[in-house]
């Protein structure tokens, strides 16, 4: 599908990306976080979160499953199924019922909740660039991904 590519030479600009993507997410929404450990997953979600407000501690929700940020505008649900042994867990956990209704979801590990885990709207790929910064690309999977990737290249 469409889409669109960019370098990201430190850390402040994996932030920065993050927070771009902020600036046109609809109510509802669902981001797969794809890259191996260290590519920036986490960093580029506290770019968003940072970007729509939140100002308290972002953590990697590798433990939990989801970190959930809510205010009076906007649910973010940040998942990490990392350490899944098997997709059922997915829905096991009661997490399918967090796809349902409004909401930004951002999923690292999609692939773990692999057949479970509802479509998505846009993919995120981090890469480890050999000068030791990284190669974000985004991809639109539906048309509301489509319009966010169009914001955040406009
Ligand atoms: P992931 O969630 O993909 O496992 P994290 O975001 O937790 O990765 O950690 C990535 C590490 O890489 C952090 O130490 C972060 O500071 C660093 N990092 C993030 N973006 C960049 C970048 N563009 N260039 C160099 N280092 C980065
Ligand atoms: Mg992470």
């Amino acid at each position: 599908g469409p889409s669109a590519r960019l370098h990201l030479p430190d850390e402040d600009a994996t932030l920065a990306a993050g927070a771009r993507l902020a600036t046109a997410l609809p109510p509802r929404l669902t981001i797969l976080l794809r890259g191996d450990l260290g590519a920036g997953k986490t960093t580029l979600t506290r770019g968003l979160l940072r970007g729509l407000g939140f100002t308290g501690r972002v953590k990697s929700p590798t433990y939990t499953l989801v970190e959930p940020y809510k205010d009076s505008r906007i649910s973010v649900y940040h998942f990490d199924f990392y350490r899944f042994t098997h997709a059922e867990e997915f829905l096991e956990a009661g997490l399918d019922e967090y796809f349902e209704g409004d909401g930004v979801r951002l999923v690292e590990w999609p692939d773990r909740a692999h057949p479970y885990l509802p479509a998505a709207d846009l993919e995120v790929l981090l890469h480890v660039a050999p000068s030791g910064g990284r190669e974000l690309s985004l991809r639109a999977l539906s048309p509301e991904g489509q319009t966010c990737l169009n914001d955040f290249i406009a």
